[in-house]
């Protein structure tokens, strides 16, 4: 049997238009601020309008370490989505947008599959309503200003060997990760080393899915460290002042983004930071408005559960004071097998066995998340190419672990796929057993929080950090940073820092090879591995299949 592409399915989509989709959550077509027929933006009064209501449930989608494939946590969470609105409840789905480096080098769109997609796909994966552009411009704004401001006379002082705030650009370039600035003479400035990032890694991002409004944006973007001086001391965004300006260019950004399902059920697509350096959750605002609108809000942590789940609840979750009433944590029997030591090739083959021995990164997940006091459900997101056997087994060892699996074919399927996953997930939502608590405290020191993630969730001896790392957390702690959360930085294929040790390995560590200071964004990161924030082409990128038909439709996109 020959399955449409994704794409085929988005084109074939009914649409309505946007102002039927934001009426289902009660947004006027005042408060709407319309991008075309099928994408808007929510106004900033309607939403300061509805703070007073009381918040919907929240349920968190995640899932085992991935195979390189992804393994459809957002499709799961449209499909739930979808699911729980078959079911006769009023739920709304929170994921995040699209980067375009990804889109042109590596096959997988950022909307779903299947039947379990977000619609317009196309513009979604492509420029969408112009938020990461806006927060490209902001964050070169601010790279200008700081060159400008070396240029005439460096009044700071900024040395310019400790410039640390680099440019930025949304696409796949290894060309310029390393680069130098300023040559051609004295009216350029002063040559100095720089580079670029990929925006969705630019600390604007991650503040963007942080603020709670626009003032708390402004305040955050001045607070970040953009260089330091001869003597160490930081030179902070505020310090150019370019916190007003960058601002005026995120305002609209701010506002999050309303589309629909394929089956005209009503998403937030807000936001996009990078699941590495950054928390990799939709925006804060999108999140919180959703709990005012509906009962159920459904939205995707990127990554396994180890690095995405732990970051959504300790940084996220913290910082927004919001907590889960339940997590799906996503399973394939795909995944499955691979971390049961099967190579990619051999997939399609029936393997109980490595099923079984695959299920004991599935176990280590479950125990995870129950540390942080909610319920979790596993939601097996079915492939055609799934034995019996093989879902049986993964039922059976889940249920040895104190949780239930439940088989959905949203994929295939749409909501008539996903009806028993809600109805389970609305089950144990009913029972009230969630009690979320973060695994760490605030209070703790920032080498303890590394620490405790290491060996609570990866299930590592320890973390090992040398004096010097040791040294710059002490400062920091000195400097008033001690509070903040950290953001681990680390391979999503495996507990540890190789991502060839599958399943759920013990009798490793994890070496932090440096730290870093997100100020403005509010969190500490530790680098644990190598970690690319400037990605670069496959040797037969995407785009050389991407192209526009003869009816105009783009071709090619996933
Ligand atoms: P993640 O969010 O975990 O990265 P996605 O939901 O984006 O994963 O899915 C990655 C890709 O896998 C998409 O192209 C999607 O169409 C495909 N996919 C997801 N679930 C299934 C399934 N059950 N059967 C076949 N393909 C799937
Ligand atoms: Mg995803």
């Amino acid at each position: 049997m020959a399955f449409k592409t994704d794409i085929q399915i988005a084109r074939e989509a009914k649409k309505k238009p946007i102002q039927e989709i934001g009426a289902k959550l009660g947004i006027s077509s005042d408060d709407l601020l319309p991008y075309g027929h099928d994408k808007a933006k929510v106004s900033q009064s309607f939403i300061n309008s509805v703070q007073d209501r009381e918040d919907g449930k929240l349920i968190l989608v995640t899932a085992i370490n991935p195979t390189p494939a992804g393994e459809g946590k957002t499709t799961t969470t449209v499909g739930l989505g979808d699911g729980l609105n078959r079911i006769g409840k009023n739920a709304v789905v929170c994921i995040r947008e699209a980067s375009l480096g990804p889109n042109f080098g590596m096959k997988g769109g950022a909307a779903g599959g299947g039947y379990s997609q977000i619609v317009p796909m196309e513009e979604m994966n492509l420029h969408f309503t112009g938020d990461f552009h806006a927060i490209t411009s902001a964050h070169n704004l601010l790279s200008a200003m700081i060159d400008n401001h070396i240029y005439w006379g460096n009044e700071l002082d900024i040395d310019t060997r400790r410039v640390v705030w680099r440019r930025a650009l949304d696409m796949n370039d290894r060309a310029l990760r390393q680069i130098t600035a300023s040559l051609g003479g004295v009216s350029n400035g002063f040559p100095r080393e720089a580079g670029f990032d990929i925006t969705v890694a630019s600390e604007v991002m991650a503040i963007l899915c942080l603020a709670k409004d626009l003032d708390d944006l402004q305040e955050r973007l001045g607070q970040m460290i953009v260089a330091y001086r001869r003597d160490r001391t930081p030179v902070f965004c505020r310090d150019i002042k370019a916190d007003g300006a960058m601002t005026v260019l995120l305002k609209d950004a701010m506002q999050p983004n309303i589309v629909q399902t394929l089956e005209n059920n009503p998403a937030f697509v807000h936001g996009g930071p990078f699941a590495n350096i950054a928390h990799g959750c939709n925006s804060v605002i999108a999140t919180t408005t959703a709990l005012k609108l509906a009962d159920y809000v459904v939205t995707e942590a990127g990554f396994g559960a180890d690095l995405g789940a732990e970051k959504f609840l300790n940084i996220k979750c913290r910082k927004a004071g919001i907590a889960p009433s339940a997590v799906v944590l996503v399973a394939t029997v795909r995944a499955m097998k691979m971390n049961g030591g099967v190579a990619k090739a051999d997939l399609g083959r029936e393997d109980v066995a490595a099923v079984n021995s695959g299920c004991a990164n599935l176990g280590r997940h479950i125990e995870n998340l129950k540390s942080f006091g909610v319920p979790v459900v596993v939601a097996i997101n079915h492939f055609v190419t799934d034995t019996d056997a093989e879902v049986q087994a993964v039922k059976d060892y889940v249920a040895t672990q104190g949780s239930e699996a439940v088989l959905s074919r949203h994929w295939e399927l749409g909501s008539e796929g996903s009806a028993d996953l809600a109805t389970k997930v609305v089950d144990i939502i009913e029972k009230g057993e969630a009690n979320f608590a973060p695994i760490y405290p605030d209070e703790m020191s920032l080498s303890d929080k590394i620490n405790t993630i290491a060996t609570k969730i990866y299930r590592a001896d320890a973390a090992v950090m040398d004096n010097k790392i040791l040294k710059q957390l002490a400062d920091w702690e000195e400097q008033g940073y001690g509070n903040l959360p950290v953001c681990m930085a680390k391979t999503q294929y495996s507990f540890t820092t190789d991502p060839e040790m599958r399943g759920a390995p013990t009798g490793f560590t994890i070496p932090v090879r440096e730290v870093r200071l997100s100020a403005g964004a509010g969190f500490v990161v530790a680098i644990c591995g190598e970690i690319m924030t400037m990605p670069g082409l496959p040797r037969v990128p995407s785009a050389e299949n991407i192209r526009l038909n003869a009816d105009g439709d783009v071709e090619g996109l996933f």
